[in-house]
């Protein structure tokens, strides 16, 4: 019995140590991947589908995902979330499984397009500020200026790339001048590239709505001597 050399994952038995040691299968393969960031998604997504979508199942473990027909699936999610980075990943992962799109589907741009556009329209814009100002400040170190000229330096293409990504709010981008004269200086396939974003049935009526929050947008500009 102690010479068994066993694959402890499929079972697979060998007669020498050695090969045991270099054999890989599917399920050890799994399970050593299992800190692999995407890998590490891929689980926590799984999860989460069985407690939205089985209430009073249990938790499900690594063994249950590694078992999984969906496994493949779930990974491939895992990946493209890594890529994205998503905005509020919490958020996103929750507005994915709670939508009716097929697991399939799930990794695709145009989803999480979607899912941006609606949550960069309900975020606070204290947290719509400071990402903006983090993005002006990353542009401004890489391109060795002050990040207050960012709207009147960068860029356009690169702007657009900003709002398309929710890295400039449309709070700071329609809320002060400087931003909006950036707008009127785009062209017609840039303001196209944005018009989703910056959706002018929502957001001119959300800055007038919420006074005390525009005034917040407008004092910081004026403070970091946005022009
Ligand atoms: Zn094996």
């Amino acid at each position: 019995m102690a010479s068994t050399n066993k694959c402890t994952y499929c079972g697979k038995e060998f007669a020498k140590e050695r090969t045991l040691q270099v054999h890989l299968c599917e399920p050890k393969r799994r399970y050593l991947q299992r800190d692999e960031k995407w890998v590490v998604n891929a689980f926590m997504v799984f999860q989460r589908f069985y407690q939205i979508h089985q209430h009073n199942s249990k938790t499900k473990t690594y063994d249950d995902f590694v078992k999984s027909s969906y496994y493949n699936a779930f990974v491939k999610f895992g990946r493209f979330i890594m890529h994205i980075n998503p905005l509020y990943p919490e958020k996103y992962i929750d507005y994915v499984l709670r939508s009716k799109v097929k697991l399939d589907h799930w990794a695709r741009d145009d989803l999480y397009e979607m899912y941006l556009i609606e949550a960069i329209k309900s975020e606070p814009v204290e947290a719509a500020l400071q990402r903006s100002i983090a993005t002006m400040m990353d542009w401004a170190t890489e391109q060795n200026a002050q990040w207050s000229d960012y709207f009147r330096l960068v860029n356009k293409n690169r702007a657009v790339q900003h709002i398309q990504q929710g890295k400039i709010s449309p709070w700071l981008l329609l809320g002060c001048n400087a931003g909006k004269r950036m707008l009127k200086s785009f062209n017609d396939e840039q303001l196209q590239m944005i018009e989703r974003f910056i959706n002018t049935s929502f957001w001119p009526s959300k800055l007038k709505s919420y006074p005390a929050d525009h005034m917040l947008v407008q004092d910081t500009a004026r403070e970091a001597k946005i022009v």
